[in-house]
């Protein structure tokens, strides 16, 4: 644990992005009570998400993080829920195919609810009304915008059965690759997709059938980064994250543990002379493996960076134009300042037409520094925009810029693109059909359709068909 670090300790400091709760003492009791219930996650899951990491920083894996930009109460449902573990086991399906590497699989999931908005007040009609703050915070509703503390405990316990439900698919042969066929593919209508997506599971069958057949099975429990088979065939590793934004909770899902071995790695291996110091206690936040702190609130002297410096989890850092190079090496000096491998995952999120101007100074900076990190690019975040019919969406196109232009900028630095950070949805409409949120893609869709089937009340999510054709893109590209 960093010195004078308590999981309190953010108090002291200013939280950017802060809601206003009308009655504090209620959300005191609330957090009390928070803090009675048990961990959603475990020390050792935490530490074995930490270890694969490691794997992923060395080129060794490739890091899928994807989901929803904020998850909703009311879209908590069996099929919400098996149509986004269905996408993103698809997803990370072609990409193992097609890179022959290893991916580690993060969800915005069981736990999404907070959002960071530019403006404390919107407009609605001709009323001005306290921003949404997700459904941890206030409603939807223009009438329900008051910020209410049972929210947060109403996200413990639907973030609980989300991943309830999740641990339940992927220990019952839903996750299994024997049966990819399972994972909503039933409503592409794409032939070409469809064909493309079956040449895959095919040959994929063909492998396990041989890998069985040679008594190199699912049953094989020697981890993936050791040689084995276990998290690529047969059985998946699958792990939660959400953005660590109300502070409040977090500190309340704090808890602390003797660190925990991974099951990968030896314990004493891990334990270096800080935790030694410490009696080799940790602070694990047990909400969710993997937590991130977003672009309006990386502030080095506030209050979600003090928060953060002291947790166990590997964390991620919004990284968008506005981030100065010294500030970079500034943060990362302050939230790992042992350079710890597989801590810290920068997630960059410029704009397409940005990449060129900042990522070779950011990459030049942390090279000289030694700071070790994953680097991975969220194309969503830099390339909203408002379509002409006045909904929020984003360019196939632009986002498949970001990320091409990503992938060669590493290149050309020594560099390497460890992963990608993606806002998509399996979710489907009432009558079957995938939304439509986000512009072009294979299935084309135009900016006159955006309103035929537009679901998010949130950013807009490339729909199952858009992802598919992202998995592709990247899988031909680092294609082995
Ligand atoms: C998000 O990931 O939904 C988000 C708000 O991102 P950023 O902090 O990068 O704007
Ligand atoms: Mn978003």
């Amino acid at each position: 644990m960093a010195s004078d670090w308590t999981p309190s300790s953010w108090r002291n400091k200013k939280a950017a992005q802060d809601v206003d709760y009308p009655d504090t003492e209620h959300l005191d009791r609330v957090l009390s009570k928070i803090k009675q219930l048990p961990p959603l996650v475990t020390p050792s899951e935490i530490e074995r998400l930490r270890h694969q990491l490691t794997t992923v920083q060395k080129g060794e894996a490739f890091l899928l993080h994807a989901g929803d930009c904020a998850e909703s109460f009311d879209a908590v449902t069996h099929e919400n829920i098996s149509n986004k573990i269905g996408l993103i086991l698809s997803f990370s399906l072609i990409l193992i195919w097609g890179a022959r590497l290893p991916i580690v699989r993060i969800g915005r999931i069981a736990g999404q609810y907070a959002k960071p908005r530019s403006s404390p007040t919107e407009k609605i009609g001709d009323r001005e009304v306290t921003s949404f703050r997700g459904d941890n915070v206030n409603g939807l509703d223009p009438n329900e915008r008051t910020p209410d503390p049972e929210r947060l405990l109403s996200a413990y316990f639907h973030s609980t059965a989300t991943l309830n439900y999740v641990r339940g698919l992927l220990t019952s042969g839903f996750a299994s690759l024997h049966h990819p066929r399972d994972w909503s593919l039933s409503h592409v209508r794409s032939p070409e997709l469809k064909k493309e997506f079956e040449r895959i599971t095919e040959g994929l069958s063909d492998a396990l059938g041989f890998t069985h057949t040679i008594g190199f099975g699912a049953a094989d429990s020697t981890p993936y980064d050791q040689g084995g088979t276990r998290g690529v065939l047969g059985e998946v590793d699958f792990y939660t994250s959400h953005e660590g934004l109300m502070l409040g909770y977090e500190e309340a899902m704090t808890r602390e543990f003797p660190l925990a071995s991974s099951g990968l790695t030896s314990t004493t291996n891990a334990i270096d002379g800080k935790q030694r110091r410490n009696g080799g206690r940790c602070s694990y936040n047990t909400s969710a493996h993997f937590l991130w702190i977003g672009d309006r609130t990386r502030q080095l002297d506030g209050a979600h960076v003090e928060y953060f410096r002291g947790i166990r989890n590997p964390i991620g850092v919004k990284v968008g134009p506005s981030m100065r190079d010294e500030e970079l090496i500034r943060l990362l000096d302050i939230i790992n300042p042992d350079k710890e491998d597989g801590r810290v995952t920068l997630i960059t999120r410029y704009g397409a037409a940005k990449v060129e101007q900042f990522l070779p100074g950011h990459i030049a900076a942390v090279q000289k520094s030694g700071h070790p990190v994953i680097w991975i690019s969220d194309p969503m975040h830099g390339n909203t925009q408002i379509s002409t019919t006045g909904l929020k969406t984003r360019h196939f196109g632009t986002i498949i810029s970001e990320l091409t232009s990503a992938i060669r900028t590493h290149a050309a630095h020594h560099s390497c693109l460890n992963g990608v950070s993606l806002e998509f949805t399996g979710e489907l409409t009432d009558d079957g059909f995938s939304v439509t949120e986000c512009v072009g893609g294979s299935m084309g869709l135009s900016e006159d359709e955006l309103g035929l089937r537009y679901q998010s009340f949130c950013d807009p999510r490339l729909n199952f068909e858009q992802s598919m054709d992202v998995a592709f893109l990247i899988s031909n590209h680092f294609k082995r």
